[in-house]
């Protein structure tokens, strides 16, 4: 059985692009509950439609749905050779559940906390802007188009992804404190946190990450 990563960090640490490179480079399935809770919602399912109030207003969605898909997810075969876990555990409850669904797995956790400074996280998602055309991502503090609001590659207009808005970014950093940043601790206790630093440019996080894991 193959190892089953789980990556800790505030909303933009950059846990999305580090699990698709490690996804990419093991060969191992990138689960993220945030692309699978916002699929349900553009599907509009029963359990989207559940789901989609608290995700508009940045809080978390309940651990019963959130359970349910990982669950299912974890059951499919792809994820017998591990598994890259992108934004579960997000609260202790959740932790312990996953404990339960793993069972002799869990000894192949590895914990890999994200960690980046708040003043640079709080730049990051609210400078962050997306191309409506070509999906292309910019940032107006670190990474700003030629001209203003328009995209340079196909000069699509760029807007704001609601969750990105700073009203939504304060509310998913509160949150972050009081339910997922202890899980550091609860991994650290555990003997299976490792930590990385986030602030570097992508590519250099992943150096580390990939000696860190050591796979
Ligand atoms: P993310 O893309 O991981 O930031 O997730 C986007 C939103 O989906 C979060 O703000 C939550 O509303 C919801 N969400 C994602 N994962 C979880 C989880 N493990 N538990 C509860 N809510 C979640």
């Amino acid at each position: 059985m193959g190892k089953v990563i789980i990556l800790l960090g505030p909303p933009g640490a950059g846990k999305g692009t580090q699990a698709k490179k490690i996804s990419e480079k093991y060969g191992i399935p990138h689960v993220s509950t945030g692309d699978m809770l916002r699929e349900a919602v553009r599907n509009k399912t029963e359990l989207g439609l559940k789901a989609k109030a608290a995700m508009d207003s940045g809080k978390l969605v309940s651990d019963d749905i959130v359970l349910g898909i990982v669950k299912e997810r974890l059951s499919r075969s792809d994820c017998k050779k591990g598994c890259m876990l992108d934004g579960f555990p997000r609260n202790v409850s959740q932790a312990e559940s996953l404990k339960e669904i793993l069972g002799e797995r869990y000894n192949e956790v590895v914990a890999l906390l994200v960690d980046v400074d708040e003043n640079i996280l709080i730049k990051r998602l609210t400078g962050r802007r997306n191309c409506l055309k070509c999906g292309a991502i910019y940032n107006i503090y670190f990474s700003p188009p030629k001209v203003e609001n328009k995209c340079d590659k196909c000069g699509g207009e760029l807007i704001q992804r609601d969750d990105d808005k700073e009203e939504v970014v304060k509310s998913r950093l509160e949150v972050y404190k009081e339910s997922t940043l202890p899980l550091i601790e609860y991994y650290r206790n555990e003997g299976k946190l490792k930590i990385v630093d986030g602030s570097q440019e992508p590519n250099l996080v992943f150096e580390k990450v990939v000696q860190l894991l050591g796979l």
